[in-house]
């Protein structure tokens, strides 16, 4: 009898007990309750007998049960506190536990100082804060943590996270197509300031159609930009001729027309010129918001704006002011080493010439003029701590074999020539549409016979698994960059659905070139929250983030901060520890300097301890990120106290419910 009282009482919780007791013996009088007493120590039933004598205090408590828990205590349904289901609840916890000790983050987690700890705390007190004042549907319809960036971005630019993150020292920027990372409008700016530059049309543009596109996203025709000296211009049949006309009396073909006198006659009314020039250099919100029309439709859209900034760029005076402002733009962001992509195809307008540099001899050129303005920046107060930038040479991938050997031979001669600006060799453009790393392979062996040959270095930093498909062609892109040596994967998005690839990539120490607002916006998924990239984290594959194409897809500014915010926001488990993993990840990785692969693999391995100039870069980041730690702590004293006296808070109430606990099972 006593020992099924014992087990009965020691199943259910203590409160429901005292509550069913109260219940059984509210018809005791006071001298019946004595009684009761007597027989619950003679028969040792410590628990009630414990009860009992409690119960003048207990009915203070009585008020506290509701009629949902009368009803659940009365149905037999088990409360969170009794030990049973506590068991279960710490047996849950170690399970996550358990798990998170596979995460990318592990190592991090456990050598932060108590600074960086604090950070962590009152940047997760913050974004839960702003979880509910921001991203909380309550404030206003359809909002949430993660939601689409393109809706996201100007809320998430004033919110506090974004402006602590914004200051984070992010390490390197490891995959980002040049092209791209220009601002558009000052770019279209710079396009209508610079004297003797003309717009160059294959046909006038009176076709609305043709000219805006039908819902913004088909193929335009192509226009040209260039340099016309005034003496041509003043010569120039251009005077009676108007661009926007079809009429072939008003617009010759390949007429140069200076870009302010297309400006001055542009026909629409409904929107400008210069507006109509650069949402023909980026992808425009409602474009994005076209999620129906698939990836196939993005792209084409997407591609098609590269030939328009490339015009525009590729003129000597304002790359060169180009560089300096993305170059500041991303030591702003806490950049402070950048392993650049671009695709050389276009043609170099030297400074006041209307002769453009095709092929090696204008590349060459950008090459030269590249190193003087990367040497100038490092010279200006705001380039002093930053350690510089390489190119990964790109080939488009869908070219056939002449014109991607021809490439890949000015690639090995540029090498030579700027041995310290190459730095990789990667092939680009939607992969879906081909040609498949597979399909490449002769010519990728041909590659690296020739780099042999001629004594250089030239590693290959593939794209792959940029796309949706499991199983098929593109997918398995990821096999040949495994395959063929990779040293980093750009994207990697379908990587989460091979586990036997996702074992070689740690095991070979390949990093993860994640891109995720890139991908959202080309529409592999709708929102970050559907973002393949947790699925490596939790399996400890080494990640860094990455921007691709800023400007192109809609960022307000270079940098890293967006993709560091949405993804903050978007994943619980990611926090500080998760951000500052990927940010030591972006060093470890950098192409920094030529290697052979040992030294190279070597080179991650050692980390911090090394010698090499990534261990005094991770080093360096250290100090930065650990001084900003200090900052955010400084910044949002408030915010931590809050944190801490929540926490304290809930310490007391959990220590006053053990002390009760405690005291009833005395
Ligand atoms: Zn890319």
């Amino acid at each position: 009898m006593a020992s099924v009282g014992r087990t009965y009482v020691r199943a259910i919780d203590i409160r429901s007990f005292n509550y069913s007791l109260r219940r059984f013996s509210a018809n005791f009088t006071d001298s019946g309750r004595v009684t009761l007493l007597g027989i619950c120590e003679a028969l040792r039933y410590d628990i009630w007998h414990k009860a009992l004598s409690s119960m003048g205090d207990a009915d203070s408590d009585n008020d506290s049960i509701t009629s949902l828990q009368e009803y659940e205590l009365d149905e037999g349904i088990p409360q969170v506190e009794d030990p049973f289901i506590q068991k279960f609840m710490a047996g849950r916890t170690q399970l996550i536990e358990q798990e998170k000790k596979q995460r990318h983050d592990r190592l991090f987690k456990a050598n932060m100082t108590p600074l960086a700890k604090q950070a962590a705390k009152i940047l997760s007190s913050i974004r839960k804060r702003e979880l509910k004042e921001i991203w909380s549907g309550t404030t206003e319809a359809d909002l949430y943590p993660g939601m689409a960036f393109s809706h996201a971005r100007d809320r998430a630019e004033r919110t506090d996270v974004y402006k602590c993150l914004a200051r984070m020292p992010k390490g390197a920027l490891l995959h980002a197509h040049m092209d791209a990372m220009v601002d558009m409008e000052w770019l279209v700016d710079q396009t209508l300031a610079e004297k003797g530059m003309c717009i160059v049309a294959p046909q006038g543009q009176i076709d609305v159609q043709k000219r805006i596109g039908v819902n913004g996203i088909k193929v335009l025709d192509q226009i040209q930009f260039k340099f016309v000296p005034e003496a041509i211009l003043a010569k120039n049949a251009h005077k009676s001729m108007n661009i926007w006309k079809a009429d072939r009396t008003n617009y010759t073909a390949g007429t140069p027309i200076p870009v302010r006198e297309a400006q001055r006659t542009f026909p629409d009314d409904t929107t400008t010129f210069k507006k109509w020039l650069v949402s023909r250099c980026r992808i425009d919100p409602d474009e994005v918001c076209r999620g129906h029309e698939g990836v196939d439709a993005i792209w084409r859209k997407f591609q098609s704006t590269f030939m328009t900034v490339e015009q525009m760029l590729f003129y000597e005076p304002v790359f060169r002011r180009g560089m300096q402002k993305m170059l500041a733009e991303l030591v702003d962001d806490g950049i402070s080493y950048v392993d650049f992509r671009l695709a050389f195809l276009w043609e170099w307008h030297p400074t006041g010439s209307s002769k453009s540099l095709k092929g090696l001899e204008g590349h060459t050129k950008f090459f030269e003029v590249w190193s003087e303005e990367i040497e100038k920046f490092k010279k200006t107060e705001k380039g002093k701590s930053f350690k510089g930038c390489r190119m990964i040479w790109t080939i488009i991938r869908v070219f056939d074999n002449r014109m991607i050997a021809e490439s890949m031979k000015e690639c090995i001669a540029i090498k030579k020539k700027y041995p310290h600006l190459i730095c990789g060799f990667d092939c680009v453009g939607q992969e879906d549409g081909g040609r498949t790393l597979q399909d490449l392979t002769p010519l990728l062996f041909w590659f690296r016979k020739k780099c042999a040959e001629a004594g250089v270095e030239i590693p290959f930093f593939f794209h792959a698994g940029e796309c949706l498909g499991d199983g098929d062609s593109t997918d398995q892109n990821l096999f040949d960059a495994i395959l063929l040596g990779t040293r980093r994967i750009g994207h990697g998005y379908s990587l989460y659905k091979h586990p036997l690839l996702i074992d070689m990539v740690k095991e070979k120490k390949i990093l993860v070139e994640s891109c995720p607002i890139s991908n959202e916006v080309l529409r592999l998924n709708s929102t970050i929250l559907g973002h393949s990239m947790p699925a490596l984290l939790s399996r400890g594959v080494p990640v860094s983030l990455n921007n691709d194409d800023p400007y192109i897809l809609g960022h307000s500014k270079n940098g890293l901060t967006t993709d560091f915010y949405q993804s903050f926001m978007g994943f619980e488990n990611l926090g500080l520890e998760g951000l500052g993993t990927m940010a030591e990840n972006s060093l470890k990785w950098a192409a920094i300097e030529d290697q052979k692969n040992a030294e190279w693999l070597k080179g991650i391995s050692e980390g911090y301890m090394g010698k090499s100039t990534k261990a005094q870069m991770l080093k360096a980041w250290r100090t930065e990120f650990e001084k900003w730690c200090q900052w955010v702590v400084m910044k949002y004293p408030l915010e931590a106290g809050v944190e801490n006296e929540l926490e304290d808070e809930e310490d007391e109430e959990d220590e006053d419910d053990e002390d009760d606990e405690d005291d009833d099972e005395e």
